[in-house]
């Protein structure tokens, strides 16, 4: 790092709790981790929470790409190890310039035995966090790989039930988890068509029951830029469930959801707007502590 930059005339509210993703980390990310760090003083974010996947622990759960690249469950392993030891010499190298964060992204969990392997990466790393995220539905990554999502549906019913059983999963994992963030609450949006079609009756109950869960684990819910780059015309989650996450008390972060340098920071100004057009007035971020991580509240 070339020379120490003063994130003081940047606005306390530029802060990203999920992404960070690394080329060298994550198969499906472009950027290496230095390049992110770098390009998140540059975007003048305050603080930076670096979340990469965390391993998936069965052979059967390798991405095509990462199974044709030779990669194995215990490449995955040895690599989030890495991962681990490079945020920290990175949290040292940016300290006094933005708070460097050093987290993961929890993957398949609620299903068999990830969340005690998702712990067990917390404990046995000294992660300061969890992004808590439901990607697998019925068994299938719905975000992911073509063909999976479809074959969730079949086995779900329909996409409304995969939806309904989304959320329930949801709730099923900030219970086992307690993460600090729940990641893209709504991330089965992005194959619906149309936003009535993700928020009828059923899916908005399942939905409120998740978030009574997220409410009493005081869990945080990451205001998503990915939605916007995928041209929802706003980040996840959706605005009903904004509002009646916001009615409940419950506390918003930013995600940039990054993958690439050009992504590090980016909707953040948008996030805001949105989250003010819906009355929320603060968010709150993670700070390091003597005694692990603690929260702050900050003004938008
Ligand atoms: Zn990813
Ligand atoms: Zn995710």
């Amino acid at each position: 790092m070339e020379t120490l930059r003063v994130g003081s005339q940047h606005p306390d509210w530029k802060v990203s709790l999920h992404g960070g993703h690394s080329s060298k980390y994550c198969d499906h990310a472009t950027s290496t981790l230095e390049e992110m760090l770098e390009a998140a003083c540059d975007a003048g974010m305050r603080t930076y929470g670096v979340t990469e996947h965390a391993p998936r622990v069965e052979p059967e759960r390798l991405y095509d790409e990462e199974v044709a690249m030779g990669w194995n469950v215990d490449t995955l392993d040895r690599l989030f190890g890495e991962y681990a030891a490079e945020v920290d010499r990175l949290k040292r190298d940016y300290a006094g310039t933005m708070t460097v964060l050093k987290g993961f992204e929890a993957e398949v969990v609620p299903e068999g035995r990830y969340a005690g392997v998702m712990l067990g990466f917390r404990e046995r790393h000294h992660f300061d966090y969890i992004v808590g995220s439901v990607h697998y539905v019925a068994g299938y990554i719905i975000d992911y790989l073509p063909g999976r999502y479809e074959k969730a549906v079949e086995i779900c019913g329909s996409p409304e039930a995969l939806a309904v059983r989304y959320f329930h999963d949801v709730a099923r994992m900030v219970e086992a988890l307690r993460p600090e963030v729940v990641g893209h609450l709504d991330l089965f949006r992005r194959r619906f068509a149309s936003d009535d079609a993700a928020s009828t009756p059923p899916i908005r109950r399942a939905a409120m029951e998740a978030l009574e869960v997220i409410r009493r684990h005081e869990s945080i819910i990451d205001v998503n830029t990915a939605g916007l780059r995928l041209g929802f015309g706003y980040p996840y989650p959706a605005p009903w469930l904004v509002q009646a996450a916001n009615k409940m008390g419950i506390a918003f972060c930013f995600g940039d959801d990054s993958h690439n340098t050009t992504q590090v920071g980016a909707g953040i100004i948008d996030a805001r707007e949105y989250l003010m057009s819906h009355g929320v007035t603060h968010i709150e971020t993670l700070e390091p502590g003597t005694s692990g991580v603690g929260r702050k509240k900050i003004a938008l």
